[in-house]
């Protein structure tokens, strides 16, 4: 496990990035980029930062970039993004016990109706295959019978999908359709793919601890989509978790978060509406001078 706390800087706070954290990986493949880690691990990465680091809820780091303030020194934040299950389930009760702070940015569709983002159902698939398939996409033949493939595959959809407008919809049904895979690929409740329920959402809120945010209605990549649709990803999503959690958010994160997948026009629509900081998910530090709608964070995958 790397030591995180040695990006705590003086006078400065990084905001941490996770996805889920679980007890146990059932899977060969999947989860091969430790999006989730395992609770051991994510018990140790807090116990690093708690022993040098001041934990802040984003309330105070708002505070501090509005006001000016320089950040006590080695300050850090902890967010999730998505609204995985574990996270209520494993991550929460861990954090609540600590006494530390983190926000829960979450993707109604996926709280809805149990949805699962585009690249957690090739892997869903992949992981799957049991003999030999042949992939063609992005003008590339991809062969798929072992693991090292299976993840090479992966490491290389995740890189082409990311350069062009790609239709995330049709990308899965292609790969579903040269798989032949006849198994169903929404309300996915394995430890991976599993979202929290309103309730849950609800419940986190309650926490003094911990906050809800948003983060789209299908984790679009706002960038690509058009004014009507990037206005509705942001404004719906918002919207239901009024509705259905009964929260008022003020917190939000972009899908992908790296600088081709947000501008000006996303940035307004959610200071249309209350939004007061959204962080990117670029690597870098944050301090009293530091854009709020374009904090810097660290993912925690190692
Ligand atoms: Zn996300």
């Amino acid at each position: 496990m790397k030591n995180y706390s040695k990006y705590l800087k003086k006078k400065g706070n990084v905001i941490f990035l996770f996805h889920g954290v679980i007890d146990r990986n059932p899977f060969k493949i999947r989860n091969y980029t430790k999006k989730h880690l395992l609770k051991k691990e994510f018990i140790k990465v807090l116990n690093d930062l708690k022993k040098k680091g001041n934990c802040m809820s984003l309330d105070q780091v708002y505070d501090n970039i509005k006001n000016k303030k320089n950040f006590k020194d080695y300050s850090y934040s902890i967010t999730f993004d998505d609204g995985f299950y574990n996270n209520y389930k494993i991550a929460a009760p861990i954090l609540k016990k600590k006494k530390l702070h983190a926000t829960f940015y979450v993707t109604t569709s996926f709280i809805q109706k149990n949805e699962t983002s585009w690249i957690d159902k090739v892997e869903h698939m992949i992981e799957k295959v049991k003999t030999k398939k042949i992939i063609n996409i992005f003008n590339q033949k991809f062969v798929i019978n072992n693991n090292k493939n299976k993840i090479s595959f992966l490491n290389s959809i995740r890189y082409l999908a990311k350069k062009d407008k790609t239709d995330f919809n049709k990308l899965v049904s292609n790969i579903k359709k040269q798989l032949g895979f006849n198994y169903k690929l929404n309300d996915l409740n394995n430890i991976l793919d599993k979202k929290m329920n309103w309730n849950q959402v609800r419940k986190l809120n309650q926490c003094k601890y911990l906050t809800i945010g948003g983060h789209t209605v299908n984790h679009s990549i706002l960038s690509f989509l058009n004014d009507r649709d990037a206005k509705k990803e942001i404004y719906n999503s918002i919207k239901a978790i009024k509705k259905n959690a009964k929260i008022k958010i003020k917190h939000y994160s972009y899908p992908e978060g790296l600088k081709h997948t947000f501008g000006k026009r996303e940035i307004k629509l959610l200071k249309n509406k209350g939004i007061m900081m959204c962080p990117s998910a670029e690597f870098g530090f944050n301090n009293k001078n530091s854009n709020l709608f374009n904090l810097k964070r660290i993912f925690v995958n190692s």
